[in-house]
């Protein structure tokens, strides 16, 4: 066992990719010195399983929200489903919401939309959002000046590092997962190892977005070890320092103790 311990601050554990054998899993994460998992909402359908996982386990963190993935198919009343759920059921963030701009995605004014309505809940109920954004950082960055007090994470980053310095600037987390463990990804490599620690968090994404020495696999929070190695070579710091700090960052943003 490590002598520190590990947060996967993005891993949607709840997904039927892990039906077969999720306490498995769990073990081996754990093994590697995981203590915490942030589980993010994606659609109405899978906030209760993420309940119900949670409750079964203290060491598993819900968060409950509207993916863009599926604008097409959130609805407006989901929004107001949504503020209830997270009055009835304690979660560490809304989320996950954003902006996906890639070909193919939902029309970008519906998933306005629903990113806005679900930050105005987060800044109205005071609580951290964790957001998706592919090709949106700007536009992002944009809404989050809007609400001065808003905190949250940007989960597996992809945008610049002038960016990445006015989303910390403005009480963001930046969290890396497994794209930044291919050699060819130099940018977003050379913004991990630029940013402040203080601002730093890792995640798996699992069970997408795996490693490089787990490609077209399914991906898995024993594998953020991966990630904590990468980020410790590019920074030229140790893994325990990286590890103590990325902890204690994603603790005070979920408010884990
Ligand atoms: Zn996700």
């Amino acid at each position: 066992m490590p002598t520190y311990t590990l947060i996967d601050t993005h891993c949607h554990l709840d997904f039927i990719n892990f039906d077969i054998d999720r306490d498995e899993v769990l073990q081996r994460a754990k093994l590697i010195g995981i203590s915490d998992i942030i589980i993010p909402g994606v659609s109405t359908s899978n906030w209760d399983k993420i309940k119900t996982l949670c409750t079964h386990n203290k060491h598993l963190h819900p968060c409950y929200g509207l993916h863009p993935y599926w604008a097409d198919q959130h609805t407006e009343s989901d929004i107001k489903k949504l503020a209830q759920f997270i009055d009835n059921n304690p979660c560490v963030a809304i989320g996950e919401c954003g902006l996906d701009y890639r070909q193919g995605q939902a029309d970008k004014n519906r998933q306005h939309y629903f990113f806005e309505a679900q930050l105005d809940i987060a800044e109205e109920k005071n609580m951290p959002v964790v957001i998706h954004s592919v090709h949106a950082t700007e536009e992002i960055i944009q809404q989050l000046r809007k609400r001065p007090g808003l905190r949250g994470m940007v989960h597996s980053y992809s945008g610049s590092y002038e960016q990445a310095l006015q989303l910390i600037e403005i009480g963001f987390y930046i969290s890396f997962g497994g794209p930044i463990t291919y050699e060819r990804a130099s940018k977003l490599r050379a913004v991990s190892s630029q940013i402040p620690l203080s601002s730093l968090l890792i995640e798996t994404d699992a069970p997408d977005q795996p490693d490089t020495s787990h490609k077209n696999q399914r991906n898995e929070p024993a594998y953020l070890e991966n990630i904590l190695s990468t980020i410790a070579s590019l920074r030229q710091e140790h893994k325990n320092e990286i590890a103590t700090q990325t902890t204690s960052n994603a603790m005070a943003l979920f408010n884990i103790r």
